[in-house]
């Protein structure tokens, strides 16, 4: 889609006075666009995106999109037409790179400037970077967005052996794809388990085992400390002195907030945008919602920031509601979902914090639950091919943690 003139189509002062804008055109700035139309906002609408595509799906990136190759509009969340009847403005491929607070105004990267009376910040996450020499080397990839897959697959085409730096969603959904591709997949887990961050240990000794019972070569506590080498043939260089040799390197080591042009306008930023429960920031009229958003839960007792499709979906709706000027507060029960191999792993609510966790069904056959309980109150569940206690769960969190607040779970 061609980007918009931006100055001609847009008359100034009506966009001081009632033009929300946009920074970020991913799965948060979609149903904002979305949520302003369908409850009544008229004015300018437009949303600034560094990628040249329209609103699309991120997960399948590392699933089905990385396997089969379709073409990147099959991941749209809307069609052109969509968003044309709506009267929403695209201005894609370029990146905002100055917003001013004061003079309400948001400058692209290609200097033309787009004038704001409502701002919303929806520039989701950047794959984590490790402090380690050689990350910048041909052959070593990350996986965010479709311009990376359509970077690494040729490379992984090529690839026998892949080193996947990190045993997180990301890292182990690739592996399942490259081993679909029967290419040799080694992941180097700095942890002592995969999933560490994400989730407790039954569901990773789960995966741990799947994979390695499917060819992958999983070493936890392995601490790369320098990539050597170039294009197919490099070298990993390992803390113990050891080296690993792959053709191609993916780095899947967590993501950061895309929070820097929020904190160089002035707002307060803790890996991610500080905002309340409808998405405010702490400047009037100015909003972050998404991956990027830091908020508060009441329900969970500390601030937030959550890397997941419901999250950007809700918070977004949340957000709408506000700028609107009606206000639905925003506290949800998160679920978030992981596919590898014939695995479908369902998470509801958060697990950090539980005192208690008791699994359920058969984790040999592959189809089980383990429900995180704190105080007695089920706080998190996670169902491998389980869809019937995933559902069941998430109602139970919402009803079960809605009694939280005089007693919070987890860590501050
Ligand atoms: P994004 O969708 O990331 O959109 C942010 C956009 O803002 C990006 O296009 C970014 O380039 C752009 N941007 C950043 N800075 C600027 C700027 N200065 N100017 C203009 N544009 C800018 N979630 C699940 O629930 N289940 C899953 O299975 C799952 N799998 C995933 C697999 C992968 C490979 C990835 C990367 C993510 C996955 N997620 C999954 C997470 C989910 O996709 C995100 O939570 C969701 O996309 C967040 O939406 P968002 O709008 O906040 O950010």
């Amino acid at each position: 889609m061609a980007a918009v003139d931006i100055d001609s189509a847009a008359d100034p002062k009506r966009m001081a006075n009632e033009a929300v804008v946009v920074i970020g055109a991913g799965q948060a700035a979609a149903q904002l666009a979305t949520s302003l139309r369908s409850g009544g906002f008229a004015g300018p609408l437009t949303v600034i995106g560094d990628e040249p595509f329209l609103p699309y799906q991120r997960p399948p990136l590392s699933k089905k999109f990385l396997a089969d190759r379709p073409p990147p509009d099959s991941l749209y969340l809307r069609p052109a037409p969509f968003w044309a009847e709506r009267n929403v403005a695209f201005v894609l491929g370029t990146a905002a790179a100055k917003v001013d607070l004061h003079s309400r105004i948001v400058t692209l990267a290609d200097g033309r400037e787009v004038p704001f009376h409502s701002l919303v910040f929806a520039t989701g996450t950047c794959a984590r970077r490790l402090p380690l020499p050689g990350l910048d080397r041909d052959g070593v990839f990350s996986l965010r967005a479709i311009g990376d897959v359509q970077r690494l697959r040729p490379a992984f085409d090529q690839a026998r052996r892949i080193a996947i730096l990190g045993g997180g969603y990301i890292g182990l959904e690739t592996a399942a794809v490259m081993r679909g591709e029967n290419r040799d997949v080694i992941v180097l887990e700095a942890e002592d388990r995969v999933l560490k961050r994400v989730t407790a240990p039954a569901i990773a000794k789960f995966f741990d085992r799947i994979h390695r019972e499917r060819g992958v070569d999983i070493r936890v506590q392995a601490r790369v400390a320098a990539i050597d080498g170039e294009g197919s043939e490099l070298v990993l260089r390992m803390a113990d002195d050891t080296e690993v040799k792959a053709d191609a390197v993916l780095l899947a080591a967590g993501a950061k907030a895309n929070d820097e042009l929020a904190q160089a306008a002035g707002l307060a930023c803790r890996d991610g945008i500080l905002v309340d429960a409808v998405g405010r920031s702490d400047v009037e009229n100015v909003y972050a919602i998404g991956d990027c958003a830091r908020f508060p839960s009441a329900r969970y007792g500390r601030l937030l920031r959550l890397e997941c499709v419901q999250n950007a979906i809700d918070q977004a709706k949340a957000a709408a509601t506000a700028i609107l000027g009606q206000q639905v507060s925003y506290d949800p029960v998160p679920w978030f979902w992981s596919d590898q191999y014939e695995f479908k792993l369902q998470i509801a609510g958060l697990f950090d914090g539980h005192d208690d966790a008791a699994e359920i069904g058969d984790a040999a056959a592959g189809r089980f639950s383990v429900e995180y309980r704190h105080g007695g109150r089920l706080i998190a569940a996670d169902s491998i091919n389980d869809a019937r206690t995933h559902m069941l769960a998430r109602r139970r969190i919402a009803e079960e943690t809605n009694k939280a607040a005089s007693a919070p779970i987890g860590a501050a």
